[in-house]
């Protein structure tokens, strides 16, 4: 039997030196990135990359063959804890989202002249792309009611459609659409994947979302969310990824491993808003003591470390149930991780954010930013409420209604078969008495 919790020494090396390397360097180029464009951020990440790229860390998420390290999740897990103290730091590392999910289902799915043509210049930080399926008029959170469409015209698809929230369309060099081929198919049957290049005659980005992530947005940001409408835009057979009809079977091998990434990101993240929390106990002095000594303070620090313990272990869980069983075992395990993290990360930056009060609340700390951020993990990837309805429902199905609609733990029910079978013992005692 094994049940291991350590880390082997040389993989805990890298991620030494990768906490070190994004406190110093990365988180540095995040505290002025809202006064740089894309092109000045893209200089300063350059020998970032080539640092990372040294370490043998770059885009770890893919196989040896591709460029990447085909490192497990677990492995990921512990190296997304690290990257989420920092917005830049997935890109240093060639592991941001949405790339990094777009280069796996390319990695997966793709044609060798698909992967040529996208996946490898993905890879090398040539381009961006952006994974399109939510829309503005169609609950995102049931893909099986989206409206955009692709009709086969002769050797090509013509698609149509109003999509939002399509993460970095306004930078994105390739579009991996999702439209629906068989409207009357099995639910998930009936959606496919196309590539789009940017550029394509109807393919317009309307505009740029703005959200609580970034109200004063400027178009054209990295990490900005879009709104792209396809009006009669056609591509060729070969922009299928996939296979016709294999849209969500696809995307939900981009998901998993994804929703891992996030939570564990959170975990970083949360970790960031704790050692804020904590260190504001020891010097804030209020009411004749220190927060520190204060027991309200005390729960905040005590609550926050176990719950975030229990997100770490629970994410980590799920992750070597993908590497040692399969993404699909592991389905219920990352239904969970993604609501209770969501709701771990958004209550530690709270009780940080409550602790330095009006302090907190300026943008003087990052706090406040990164309470906005934290709301969007309760939506993005399936809200809550979805995930929540994933688990109960798998959970429901090794249950079954008592016989007779008696509840099996009735006491008076137990108590009388149990009084039949033990009648001898029964007798004896009150012979006895
Ligand atoms: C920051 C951010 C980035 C995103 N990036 C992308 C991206 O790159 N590409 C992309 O395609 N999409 C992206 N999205 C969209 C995201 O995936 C959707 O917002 C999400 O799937 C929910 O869809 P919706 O917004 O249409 O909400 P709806 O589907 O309209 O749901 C609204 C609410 O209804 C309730 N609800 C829904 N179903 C149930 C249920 N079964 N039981 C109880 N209540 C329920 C929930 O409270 C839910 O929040 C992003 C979203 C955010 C916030």
């Amino acid at each position: 039997m094994s049940w291991d919790f350590s880390t082997e020494p040389e993989f805990q090396a890298k991620l030494d030196w990768m906490r070190e390397f994004v406190r110093d360097e990365l988180w540095a180029l995040d505290s002025i990135a809202d006064e740089l464009d894309m092109t000045a951020i893209d200089t300063a990440l350059r020998p970032m990359k080539d640092a990372v790229k040294q370490q043998g860390l770059w885009a770890a998420h893919l196989d040896p063959e591709l460029g990447g390290q085909g490192f497990g999740q677990v492995k990921l897990g512990l190296m997304h804890e690290i990257l989420g103290t920092s917005m830049l730091a997935p890109m240093a590392f060639g592991c941001a989202a949405p790339d990094s999910g777009n280069s796996e289902i390319l990695a997966l799915a793709g044609t060798p002249e698909q992967k040529r043509q996208w996946l490898e210049p993905l890879l090398a930080g040539e381009l961006r792309s952006c994974f399109s399926m939510t829309e503005l008029n169609t609950a995102g959170s049931d893909p099986t009611l989206l409206k955009t469409s692709a009709v086969q015209d002769g050797d090509a698809w013509v698609l149509d459609g109003h999509k939002w929230y399509s993460s970095n369309a306004s930078v994105a060099d390739l579009f991996i659409v999702m439209a629906v081929t068989d409207p009357d198919a099995a639910a998930y049957q009936r959606a496919t994947l196309f590539l789009v290049p940017a550029g394509a005659p109807g393919l317009e980005v309307v505009r740029d979302v703005g959200s609580m992530e970034s109200r004063n947005h400027r178009f054209g940001r990295y990490g900005n969310h879009a709104e792209v409408r396809y009006t009669n835009v056609r591509v060729g057979a070969d922009a299928v990824l996939g296979g016709v009809g294999n849209g969500f079977l696809i995307a939900q091998h981009r998901l998993g491993p994804g929703r891992i990434h996030h939570a564990m990101r959170w975990i970083g993240q949360a970790q960031r808003a704790f050692d804020m929390l904590c260190e504001r106990a020891t010097y804030r002095f209020a009411h004749g003591s220190l927060l520190a000594d204060k027991q309200t303070v005390q729960n905040w620090i005590a609550d926050s470390a176990a719950e975030m313990h229990a997100a770490r272990l629970m994410t980590l869980h799920a992750a070597w149930v993908m590497d040692t069983q399969s993404s699909s075992a592991a389905r219920r395990e990352i239904a969970m991780i993604k609501y209770f993290g969501a709701r771990v990360l958004h209550d530690v930056i709270d009780r940080a954010l409550q602790a330095h009060g009006s302090l907190g609340y300026s943008t003087d700390l990052p706090l406040e930013a990164m309470y906005r951020w934290a709301r969007a993990a309760r939506i993005y990837d399936g809200p809550d409420e979805v995930h929540r309805q994933t688990v109960a429902r798998q959970i429901l199905r090794g249950y079954r209604p008592p016989v007779d609609g008696v509840p099996s733990e009735h006491v008076p029910t137990r108590r009388a078969a149990a009084r039949e079978r033990f009648a001898d013992l029964l007798l004896t005692v009150t012979a006895d008495e």
